[in-house]
């Protein structure tokens, strides 16, 4: 079975190891045995959303955030609703977690109109949530059931009724320090401010969405793959937080 990964603007929106992400999913999709590929979807008009299983949208600075956010609108947004109303899967880290909102506005007070794919909206704070971040998820059957990553933002997100949270705020700031939430679930996107990157550490996550991208396709169970390392760079990110 072909298993095809969509890498929203991998030239500007790509920080923190990012990229790592895409490894992840390309590498655990062929040990399940899988015949996988990634289509890098850059800016202007493209033909290859349809047939992606999973899209992955990283994070950016404000400057590169700016030079995408028309773009996202204007020749990503009805396609990409159309595949995730289809049963396609997004995982979107930070500015564009944020992009696939309502809206982001910077510190200068400039708003980047997102495309209101997820039920969020964004606005950025004085100070810099930087440092490591576990979350305890509410996505059903992940195990383990925290998740560990690194964040960097400026930006405060708020959920709005159709946006659930990813998960509570074990340590860090998450989504906008005050509410103990990080990430949103709505439907098959999950957003989130974890970089690091984040699936090489939670395979769980990266499963989750391999799995929930096939069923479509009457994909069925995953076969188990040993994850001693990976989860050994998860228990040792949790032990170095606690002992922080
Ligand atoms: N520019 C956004 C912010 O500062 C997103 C940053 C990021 O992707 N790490 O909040």
């Amino acid at each position: 079975m072909k298993f095809t990964i969509g890498w929203l603007y991998a030239d500007l929106m790509n920080i923190y190891g990012d990229r790592g992400n895409i490894l992840t999913l390309l590498r655990r999709a062929e040990w399940h045995g899988l015949e996988s590929s990634v289509v890098e979807l850059g800016r202007g008009a493209t033909s290859q959303m349809d047939g992606v299983d999973v899209f992955f949208f990283g994070g950016g600075q404000d400057r590169e955030q700016a030079l995408i956010y028309d773009d996202l609108r204007d020749f990503k947004h009805e396609s990409l609703q159309k595949a995730v109303a289809d049963g396609a899967q997004v995982l979107a880290v930070c500015g564009g977690y944020q992009l696939l909102g309502h809206y982001y506005q910077t510190g200068d007070g400039e708003r980047y109109d997102g495309i209101g794919l997820i039920d969020v909206r964004t606005e950025a704070g004085k100070k810099r949530f930087i440092g490591d971040v576990i979350v305890q998820t509410a996505l059903e059957g992940l195990a383990p059931s925290t998740l560990v990553g690194f964040e960097n933002h400026s930006g405060r997100t708020f959920l709005g009724p159709n946006a659930k949270p990813l998960g509570t705020v074990l340590k860090g700031h998450g989504n906008n320090g005050s509410d103990h939430h990080e990430g949103c679930i709505q439907g098959g996107v999950i957003g989130t401010y974890m970089h690091g990157s984040l699936l090489p550490k939670n395979p769980q996550l990266a499963d989750h969405l391999i799995a929930a991208a096939l069923r479509r396709r009457g994909g069925g169970a995953l076969s188990h793959l040993d994850d001693s390392l990976e989860l050994a760079a998860h228990d040792w990110i949790l032990q170095r937080a606690q002992r922080r």
